[in-house]
């Protein structure tokens, strides 16, 4: 596919520092230095935190991995009326969206009554049925 074929989107690039200690694996901070592949490593995008001195400032239109998720994502309304509980809720997605470097694509919104379960109680051990 040539390049003038590819999605154009507007996102910040991420940092491509590994992280063992983190659950995530990378760092993801934003990325404003570019480090052109050599041998089988790809180009990558390092943050100022994680950038080496030979990297480079980031080109014009640089090349990302796109990913795009499709999910479904239950949130309480601030409120029970459908447009305005919808509404805030859109609202706070993009801002969390927007807060990790992504933009939000909205493909449909709905809401409906609910009632809230309890949250589940751990399961209880031998060890503390046998105390008191
Ligand atoms: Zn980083």
């Amino acid at each position: 596919m040539s390049r003038e074929h590819l999605h154009q989107i507007s996102v910040h690039l991420r940092c491509a520092e590994p992280q063992k200690d983190s659950k995530l694996g990378w760092c993801g901070r934003h990325a404003q230095y570019f480090r052109p592949g050599r041998h089988l490593l790809p180009d990558a995008y390092y943050c100022d935190w994680h950038r080496a001195p030979s990297d480079l400032p980031v080109p014009v239109d640089p090349l990302i991995r796109r990913v795009a998720i499709v999910a479904e994502i239950d949130l309480a309304g601030v409120t029970l009326l459908p447009r305005p509980a919808q509404h805030e809720a859109v609202l706070r997605l993009e801002a969390a969206v927007a807060e990790i470097g992504g933009r939000l694509n909205i493909c449909r919104v709905s809401s409906s009554m609910a009632r809230q379960t309890p949250p589940a109680r751990p399961a209880v051990t031998n060890a503390e049925r046998g105390r008191g």
